[in-house]
């Protein structure tokens, strides 16, 4: 069998030759086939003139594809996929943070037979705001959203080919793959691992990129929150009416009183607000709509050794 790593790649100049080093190194030691496959995702830094040189230094066994631009890690793994040729893929960061010793532990789970071996980190290490909103986030998500996802599961997995065939087959355009993973099930195991922090460089992440991030999560997967705000239209005209009723009958019974200033603002800018909220909601929807009708490619490719480079026009 064949294994090959996707790896994409932002700036990871300081980290990408030891990263490379230590995956080879336990594949040289498990002795298994394989290729690394490298997705330069529109670096600013000199990670592309790494990636060439580790392909002239590992020719054969190293493909690589960069970006006209930037586009995102989605995309970027979306091209690692494609270019993948293994009949197993593994997802890792390059940052190190997904330690190379794992791989063994993967393969020998995915020999068992199964298609998806996840592993899963813990948070230590991490800030204590983030991984508790991480937290809050999944429980919500979970609660509303019809895909299951699990906190701390990243993309840091092994996939047959059978699973990456199915990936390969969903064509939307926001590609949102902690969901899909989940959405396309197979025979699923998972492990725990130790957090380790980046070895070099710095996250790409800003919290605002990661408040995105987790609303991206929450519609991408179906239109339950529009549900939500049915439900929350209904329980307000509910209380509406009782309040009415209330007010009638406390006229009838005591007189009408002209006070309620504070009662009115309040009422007009909570709903106010609310209907702001539900309006971006629906916005957004149909936002996505139009993002999937413009079928534009995932990424653009400027140069690469992957087939997927000279194959398709540079399109993805
Ligand atoms: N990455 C990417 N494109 C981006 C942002 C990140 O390809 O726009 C890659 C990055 O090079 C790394 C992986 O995605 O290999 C994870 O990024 P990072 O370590 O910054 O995220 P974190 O580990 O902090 O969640
Ligand atoms: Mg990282």
């Amino acid at each position: 069998m064949k294994l090959s790593i996707v790896v994409p790649c932002y700036n990871e100049e300081a980290v990408l030759a030891r990263f490379d080093e230590a995956v080879r190194a336990v594949l040289a030691r498990l002795g298994v086939a394989h290729e690394l496959c490298y997705v330069d995702d529109g670096s600013t830094d000199g990670t592309l003139a790494r990636l060439r040189g580790l392909a002239q230094q590992h020719r054969g066994t190293t493909r690589y594809l960069s970006f006209s631009r930037n586009f995102g890690k989605e995309p970027a793994m979306l091209a690692g996929l494609r270019a993948a040729t293994g009949d197993a893929v593994i997802l890792m960061d390059a940052d190190l943070q997904h330690p190379p010793d794992l791989i063994e532990k993967m393969l020998d789970l995915y020999q068992l037979g199964h298609d998806q071996v996840v592993a899963r980190r813990s948070r230590d290490g991490e800030r204590r705001l983030r991984s508790a909103l991480s937290r809050c986030y999944y429980r919500a998500v979970n609660t509303w959203v019809d895909v299951e996802l699990a906190d701390g599961v990243g993309d840091f997995r092994l996939l047959s080919r059978k699973a990456v065939d199915a990936l390969l087959a969903l064509p939307e355009y926001n590609r949102f793959s902690k969901g899909l993973f989940s959405w396309i099930g197979f025979d699923t195991v998972t492990f725990d691992y130790r957090n380790a922090v980046r070895e070099a460089g710095e996250t790409k992440w800003r919290l605002g990129a990661l408040v995105n991030y987790g609303i991206d999560g929450m519609l991408s997967f179906n239109s339950r929150p529009l549900r939500l705000a049915i439900y929350a239209g209904l329980g307000l005209a509910g209380l509406a009416g009782l309040y009415t009723l209330w007010i009638v009958a406390a006229a009838v019974v005591g007189g009408v009183t002209a006070p309620g200033y504070v009662t009115l603002v309040a009422i007009i800018v909570g709903l106010g607000g609310l209907q702001m909220v539900m309006l971006g909601l629906i916005g957004e929807y149909i936002g996505r709509i139009y993002h999937e009708a413009k079928r534009r490619p995932h990424y653009l490719v400027k140069e690469g050794n992957a087939a997927e480079a000279t194959l398709s026009a540079a399109a993805g």
